[in-house]
Order: structure tokens, then sequence, then C-alpha cells
């Protein structure tokens, strides 16, 4: 019998993406033998209305350029082009339908997230579309018991060390001028500086 393709979903913001990112997706994807994941950048983040958030256009952008050195990866613009809030529901059916109804989704992101996941869009939908791997850095405390019940069987809690680096810490240090070389790939740290994104405005001396 043919083995069922398998699908992992990397959502988030990727304000900007990062290499704890990167390194979650591919060490999820090798130890579930997952045949690709796609990263899927929110267009209009649900319960979301941060003034720091790039342009979808750039998340995007980056996203491509930051998935284009891993075969196993790449960028899907579902959301950025989807109009209205970026539900899970919605992008899970909608690559459910191109990549074949029988595809065996993994819905990967952060654990903070996951543990809302009882306020999310048609939550008992969720639970049969996917598998959802909630992804924490290290000392983030998530234990099976505070996720939603309905969930507790279809969700695996993996702690990334590498996800000591977070998209917040970048945005700080951008702010302040510090380097980020070594927490983005060398890609993503070329188109931020060319665009000035998420650098503290400079005011033009008089
Ligand atoms: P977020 O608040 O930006 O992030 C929450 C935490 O998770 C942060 O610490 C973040 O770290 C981390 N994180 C986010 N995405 C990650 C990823 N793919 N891998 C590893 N860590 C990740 O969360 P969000 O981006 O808004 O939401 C995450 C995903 O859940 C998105 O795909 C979003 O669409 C979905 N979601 C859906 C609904 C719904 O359907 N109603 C509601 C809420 C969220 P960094 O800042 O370093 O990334």
């Amino acid at each position: 019998m043919r083995k069922k393709t398998t699908l992992g979903i990397m959502g988030g913001t990727f304000n900007p993406i990062h290499h704890g990112h990167l390194v979650a997706a591919e060490v999820i994807r090798d130890e579930f033998g997952l045949d690709r994941v796609l990263f899927v950048p929110s267009g209009k983040p649900p319960h979301k209305y941060d003034n720091e958030i790039a342009l979808p256009e750039h998340r995007w952008m980056m996203t491509v350029l930051a998935t284009d050195s891993n075969a196993y990866f790449s960028a899907s613009s579902v959301e950025i082009k989807r109009k209205g809030q970026s539900y899970t529901r919605d992008t899970i059916i909608e690559l459910k339908k191109s990549c074949g109804e029988t595809t065996k989704c993994y819905f990967i992101t952060g654990a903070d997230a996951i543990a809302e996941i009882s306020t999310w869009h048609k939550t008992e939908d969720l639970s049969r579309l996917a598998t959802f791997m909630a992804v924490s850095r290290p000392g983030y405390k998530l234990t099976i018991d505070k996720i939603d019940p309905r969930f507790r069987n279809c969700t695996h809690l993996i702690e990334i060390p590498a996800l000591a680096i977070s998209s917040t810490d970048i945005r700080k240090r951008l702010r302040e001028g510090k380097t980020i070389k070594y927490l983005v790939p060398e890609v993503v740290e070329k188109y931020i500086y060319k665009n000035h994104l998420y650098q503290a405005k400079t005011t033009k001396a008089a």
C-alpha cells in the first residue's frame, strides 16, 4: 500500500523569520519523516494589533529567502493572499485541497499559540484536520494537561533549544542598533537592512 503523503505546515507571523524557526521545522521533518514543510506566514494574524508587524509582502519575501536553501522547505502565500483573518482551519483545508485530501498534515507552531487553541476559529474542526506540534524555547513550561482535552491526543510538545532565538528579541536588537548576525539567515539580514525594517526611525539633522 502507498504511504500517505505527510506535510508539515509551519504557521507563524515570521516577524522576522529566524534560525530558531528553521531548526524547529528541520528537526520535526527529520524526526517525524515528513515529506516536506510549507512555511505559511500569516496575512492578518488573528488576535493581533501590533504596529510592529512588518507588511505581509516583507514577511513573505523573508520567508521565501530563508527557506530557499533546504530542498524539503518551501513557502506558501495562501494566508497572505486570502482576504480577512488568517484562520488555521481555513489554511489546512485549502492546503489539503491542493495537496490531496489524504495528505496527513502536521501543523507546527509556537507552544504559546497552541496553548490558546481552544479560542481558535471553529476549534471543533481542527483536531480532525491535523496533528499539532507545539514547539517551545528552553525554560518554557507547557504540559499536556494544560492543552484543551480535545487536542491532547493529537498534540506533540517539543522543546527546541535553537528557539532561544526570538523574533521579539531580534526586533529589539534592531531598534537598539545591535547586531543580528547569525540569528537570521544572511539573506534575511540583508533584506532587513535594505528595506529598513524594524529599525528606529532616524530624524534628519536640522
Ligand atoms: P505569535 O503570537 O506570533 O507567537 C507565539 C509564540 O510562538 C512566540 O514565542 C513565537 O516566537 C512562537 N512561534 C510562532 N510561530 C512559530 C513557529 N512556526 N515555530 C516556532 N515558534 C513559533 O503566534 P502567531 O504567529 O500569532 O500564531 C502562530 C500560528 O497560529 C499562526 O500560524 C497563526 O495563524 C495561528 N493561529 C491561528 C488562530 C486561529 O485560527 N484562530 C489563532 C491564533 C494563532 P517568535 O516570535 O520567535 O516566532
